[in-house]
């Protein structure tokens, strides 16, 4: 057990008997901000390719999930999975077509449940009905939306294309419709300091959610980031790697502790990857975040 944060695998293990595995699945949808319904750029360090390869496009969701049980299934026999509609925004389409999607992935034998990834602002009240109704008869299903931060200023300025009030709606509407909900936040986004981010986990300790995501900003090749970097025209603040432990330390001291917490890093490939190029694999950044955290813990004694 962890003393010092709810981790999201103990979150789960409550949740699911034995041991579970996210299968990503990208069912061909695209985002809204890129296909001209709210803007066609997308969030400027936004790259699909970075963070979610479409390796999987146009291979049915029957298809993908078997391919990612056949990998995992070689090491843990017994295990069994939770299909993660992640890439792009899967919930960018009509609800009837995204829950035939969301039944064929449940129909996969040693599917246990379903996480579905999307925008606070495409989650209309028809799809979340359905999802309900899915989550009571069928399996857990659970939400995470794209928060990123709670300044409305950062989120104009990272053409989010959505508020903060759309985020902690869908959240509040999601809880209620009775869907355990998370939601994902960026730190070093444009433009903010340390109190604006924290001013962010203030915000996720007021909503109802039962887990939440963090990574640090990551400068991507072929972003609009990217070249306003490059430009001179935008300053983004990329953590050095003792820095942002200890701004997690900070960070995990002033989380709500019935929240979970699923990561504290996103990892895009090194050819793709600008800044801050720390070098160290997910799991070995919690080790050394660990090992600050009990330093801490034994220099307050
Ligand atoms: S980060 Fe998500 S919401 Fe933003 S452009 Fe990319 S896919 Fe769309």
């Amino acid at each position: 057990m962890n003393p010092f944060y709810r981790e999201y695998s103990d979150y789960l293990a409550e949740r699911f008997e034995g041991k579970v595995q996210k299968i990503t699945i990208d069912t061909g949808a695209v985002c809204p901000n890129r296909d001209g319904t709210l803007g066609h750029g997308g969030c400027i360090y936004c790259s699909n390719d970075a963070f979610s390869p479409g390796r999987h496009r146009g291979e049915s969701v029957t298809a993908q999930i078997e391919q990612g049980k056949a990998f995992f299934a070689r090491k843990y026999p017994a295990m069994r999975y939770l299909a993660y509609f992640q890439s792009h925004t899967a919930t960018h389409a009509a609800a009837g077509t995204f829950m035939s999607q969301v039944l064929e992935a449940a129909e996969v034998r040693d599917v246990a449940g379903i996480i579905v990834g999307t925008r606070p602002d495409c989650m209309p009240r028809e799809l979340l009905d359905m999802l309900s109704d899915f989550n009571r008869r069928n399996m857990p299903l659970m939400i995470e939306y794209g928060m990123e931060t709670s300044s409305n200023s950062t989120l104009a300025r990272i053409n989010r294309c959505h508020t903060h009030e759309c985020t902690v709606d869908a959240v509040e509407r999601t809880h209620k419709a009775g869907i355990d909900c998370g939601v994902h936040l960026i730190f070093g986004l444009p433009g903010e300091d340390r109190s604006v981010m924290l001013e962010s986990v203030d915000a996720v300790n007021r909503l109802p959610v039962s887990f939440v995501k963090f990574h640090q900003m990551q400068i991507v090749c072929g972003t609009a980031l990217a070249r306003s970097v490059a430009e001179g025209r935008e300053a983004a603040h990329c953590f050095n790697l003792d820095d942002y432990i200890d701004f997690c330390c900070t960070v995990i001291g002033k989380l709500r502790h019935d929240i979970a917490i699923d990561r504290f890093t996103a990892q895009c490939p090194a050819s793709m990857l600008i800044a801050p190029k720390w070098g160290i694999k997910n799991y070995e950044f919690t080790a050394k975040l660990h090992r600050r955290l009990r330093e801490l813990s034994s220099s307050r004694m």
